[in-house]
């Protein structure tokens, strides 16, 4: 048994999306469904559904940035009740049982961790996202959203900011070190907010100066434009961690040699082409080119408590959902200040 609810589809890879409708399963034992409230668009919305990281099963749904409402539980669910604040990021499930799984890390699971959209379920169905009026998901991927947090800006924290919160904390970002962020769009800024409330040196290195004025303003201490040739002599060996959160490549070399001596630029842009790297680049400073994949689940909601502890929401700008394909364009050109976010019940009719 379904249910047939309300969504916006992507009909194929260059198709405009319209608004339409998925199923939903119904609840299980372990299961929770949420009426979604907000629903956060993230550029790999867009690279899935164009195709860019390879080809889709068409009609499409996507989102993974959720915020809502406990609508129903199922008979074994524990943690959550009818009416709660709760979110679901870019994770519905994952096998629970491998090494990676059982230390936290069900993002990384060896057997395969189920996204939100756009993957293969359990029941063989492909998985349909956010940008819809409910979703189905099994308890533990759900998490709480603190009441501190306002609700029509607390979907981008399910992936904008835990992708960027998980890379900042395992590199230790904090009180004396210096941390660059390259890219100053939905994860960029949440980069800047995290890494400062962090304690670290914070510098945003985004392509032109147009954004210098909203980067101090969410916490940069500095700013340069990487068009400025001059920007690449002034900061050699500078940063002790990189966030490189662009959508499409970079000159990576240009970027490595302003590590400082054992400095990481961690990847968790994830554009279509590969970043070569000369070797020499990594060898002249002990320096360490890395990538990161959004967060477990613990760690999600340990960013979510953060960010209310801190008083760090994200700066967004709310869309109905017959604005979500000029609100896509304008993601793809970086006119985005810094996530759009749908608000659903215009999606409901
Ligand atoms: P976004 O809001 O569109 O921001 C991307 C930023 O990249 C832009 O604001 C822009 O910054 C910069 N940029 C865009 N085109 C560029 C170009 N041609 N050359 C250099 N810089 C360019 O995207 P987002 O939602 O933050 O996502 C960023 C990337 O992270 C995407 O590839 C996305 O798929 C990926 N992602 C990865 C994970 C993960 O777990 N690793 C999770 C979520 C998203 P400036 O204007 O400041 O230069
Ligand atoms: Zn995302």
């Amino acid at each position: 048994m379904s249910t047939v609810i309300p969504a916006i589809v992507a009909p194929s890879a260059t198709d405009p999306l319209f608004t339409g409708t998925i199923e939903r399963r119904d609840v299980g034992p372990a299961d929770v469904r949420i009426d979604i409230r907000w629903a956060g668009i993230c550029h790999s919305d867009i690279h899935t559904v164009q195709g860019d990281w390879g080809p889709q099963h068409y009609p499409l749904t996507v989102g993974h940035e959720i915020v809502g409402t406990v609508a129903e539980v199922g008979g074994d669910v524990t943690k959550f009740a009818v009416g709660d604040r709760v979110g679901v990021g870019c994770l519905v499930n994952s096998c629970g049982q491998c090494t990676n799984c059982t230390a936290g890390e069900e993002q990384y699971c060896l057997n395969g961790a189920t996204g939100t959209y756009a993957a293969k379920d359990v029941d063989g169905t492909i998985t349909q996202g956010g940008y819809s009026t409910s979703i189905v998901v099994t308890e533990h991927f759900v998490l709480r959203v603190p009441e501190a947090i306002p609700y029509e800006k607390a979907a981008p924290l399910l992936c904008a900011g835990i992708t960027t919160y998980s890379p900042l904390r395992h590199w230790n970002a904090g009180p004396g070190k210096k941390v660059a962020v390259i890219g100053l769009g939905g994860l960029g800024h949440m980069a800047v907010k995290i890494a400062h409330a962090m304690g670290a040196e914070v510098t945003v290195l985004s392509r032109s100066n147009a954004k210098k004025d909203d980067a101090l303003k969410l916490g940069a201490d500095h700013y340069f434009a990487t068009e400025d040739p001059e920007t690449f002599r002034t900061l050699r060996n500078s940063f002790d961690l990189m966030i490189n959160s662009t959508s499409a490549a970079i000159d990576i070399n240009a970027h490595l040699k302003l590590l400082a001596l054992n400095g990481t630029l961690v990847n968790v842009g994830l554009p279509p082409e590969a970043l070569p790297v000369k070797v020499g680049n990594l060898i002249g400073g002990r320096r360490s080119f890395a990538g990161s994949n959004i967060g477990g689940i613990a760690e999600t909601q340990e960013m979510l408590d953060f960010c209310a502890e801190h008083g760090i929401a994200p700066e967004v700008e709310l869309v109905s959902a017959e604005q979500v394909n000029e609100a896509w364009a304008r993601v793809l050109a970086s006119d985005v200040r810094y996530r759009f976010v749908i608000d659903v019940e215009t999606l409901e009719g």
